[in-house]
């Protein structure tokens, strides 16, 4: 059999005929080099923002608002079917897009009317996106002459019934690829699926988390063993940071897994956090792509990153997030008092990103959300709380800072003027993390970048891209 490629394709990826097409090229390119692409498509850019719109404002009563985003939709859609399949198919396509609205539209009526928004029903709204996106795509695929084939995910992405997180179901999930995917992949089909959605054991229609068509990806290449996942993106490859708060940022060449996760983990939306963990227990290795610029080699994930002269790969900043302080009167460190003070966040479903503990107080750190007033209920009963949002935790990743001396005296000067709430570094000796006011986390980015990234590792990062824009800057001056 060929050589297996997981290739999955982005919103801005997908955005419209002209990327779609675009999308087909590159795919074609991986066939013609002799691999059979499983391609995973995310909902068109956008589109899964709107239907959590279209969804909230059904929730709240205003059926006209919602109906008004879903017929924006519609349209758009058709737009691209119509300029992307033949004329004898699109009498078909068009005709099921409608119907698929349709449906959609009586949903969200029902909703207006009842008032009431259930996880459940949100995700099933929102797969509306990728099951469209998956669809259209199969076909413009075929009509650019490729030879492919659509696969509902849903009938292979088997998850638990955590509506909007929900867990994949390995075992299960690679039976159902073997009967589902894998026989059209053998006979040299290209099988397209959406990403990000999924289904329970039951069938009811789940999904596994904003961005989380990576991890579809990751899912699909761990559990049929692929020999490549390529994750095609609007940049270059993984960044020394987001290029949207550092535009001199740097492309990565290589990576470690873990270095990548924990990037993922800590905000570098490039990458869906757990996209890398069911392709590091397989060892396969994941490329970051530019579908704008597929010549660009993008960023190589493997298992051992080569050595780097410099300390950091990249700077990841995860904004929204609240600190809660936990103050015992009494000798906090007594037994089981940590543990209370985590169970309550467990019995909240509530992920701690960073902790920090002295002799009185506990500081932790987690995603703001709905659920907070509760959770400082719950904690009231151990000690007095406190707690505040508008909070970003600033992550400086790379295998380097192992034992390296002056570190973080160099990244505690870079941002001097910054007022720092808490600092975690150790736990997994390749990160350093901080704790900031959102307001100060760009300047702090860019201050950290200008320090660590002024004399790059040619054999890590892309320096000939950064030395070219200067000299277009030098020929505009
Ligand atoms: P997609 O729709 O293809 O999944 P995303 O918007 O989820 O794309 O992720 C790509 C975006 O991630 C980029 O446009 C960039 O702004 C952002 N990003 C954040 N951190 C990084 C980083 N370290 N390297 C590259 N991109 C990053
Ligand atoms: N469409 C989903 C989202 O926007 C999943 C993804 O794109 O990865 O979150
Ligand atoms: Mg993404």
């Amino acid at each position: 059999m060929n050589k297996i490629v997981v290739m999955k394709f982005g919103g801005t990826s997908v955005e419209d005929a002209a990327a779609i097409t675009r999308t087909a090229a590159i795919v074609k390119g991986r066939r013609d080099k002799g691999f059979t692409p499983i391609v995973v498509v995310s909902a068109m850019a956008k589109v899964t923002d709107q239907l959590i719109a279209a969804a909230a404002a059904a929730g709240r009563g205003d059926r006209t608002g919602a109906l008004a985003i879903t017929a924006r939709m519609r349209n758009r859609h058709l737009e691209a079917a119509t300029a992307l399949v033949s004329a004898a198919m699109i009498g078909e396509l068009s005709k099921w897009i409608d119907t698929e609205f349709g449906s959609l539209d009586e949903v969200l009526r029902g909703l207006a009317a009842v008032g009431e928004l259930t996880p459940r029903i949100n995700d099933m709204i929102v797969s509306v996106g990728e099951r469209l996106s998956s669809r259209m795509i199969a076909e413009a695929f075929r009509h650019a002459g490729l030879d492919s084939l659509h696969v509902d995910a849903r009938s292979c992405i088997v998850t638990d019934t955590q509506h909007g997180k929900a867990v994949p179901q390995d075992t299960i999930i690679e039976a159902r690829l073997k009967e589902y995917v894998l026989p059209h992949v053998a006979e040299g089909h290209i099988v397209v699926m959406g990403g990000f959605i999924g289904s329970t054991e039951k069938g009811v229609t789940t999904t596994l988390g904003r961005g989380g068509s990576d991890f579809t990806a990751a899912l699909v290449g761990g559990n049929i063993d692929a020999d490549t996942i390529e994750i095609w993106t609007d940049v270059n490859g993984i960044m020394t940071s987001d290029p949207r708060i550092v535009p001199e940022a740097l492309r990565v060449k290589t990576i470690s897994f873990e270095e990548a996760s924990e990037l993922a983990y800590f905000g570098a939306k490039v990458l869906h956090p757990a996209t890398i963990l069911p392709a590091v227990r397989k060892n396969i290795p994941v490329f970051v792509l530019n579908s704008r610029n597929p010549e660009n080699e993008g960023t190589r994930i493997i298992s051992l990153a080569p050595h780097c002269r410099s300390p950091f790969k990249s700077i990841a900043v995860k904004r929204r997030l609240t600190i809660i302080d936990v103050v015992a009167s009494r000798m906090l460190m007594s037994h089981g008092y940590l543990k209370a003070i985590f169970d309550v966040f467990d019995r909240h479903k509530c992920a701690v990103d960073m902790v920090s503990t002295s002799e009185v107080s506990v500081s932790l750190t987690v995603d703001s959300n709905e659920k907070l007033p509760e959770i400082a209920a719950d904690l009231s009963q151990l000690a007095d709380v406190k707690y505040e949002g508008r909070k970003a935790l600033i992550c400086m990743v790379g295998e380097n800072i192992r034992g390296q001396q002056g570190i973080a005296a160099r990244v505690f000067q870079a941002i001097r003027h910054v007022n720092v709430r808490m600092i975690s570094q150790g736990a997994s000796e390749i990160n350093m993390s901080f704790m900031i006011e959102e307001d100060d986390a760009e300047e702090a980015i860019r201050s950290l970048h200008a320090e660590f990234f002024s004399d790059p590792d040619p054999e890590i990062f892309d320096i000939e891209a950064a030395r070219s824009v200067e000299t277009l800057k030098e020929s505009v001056r």
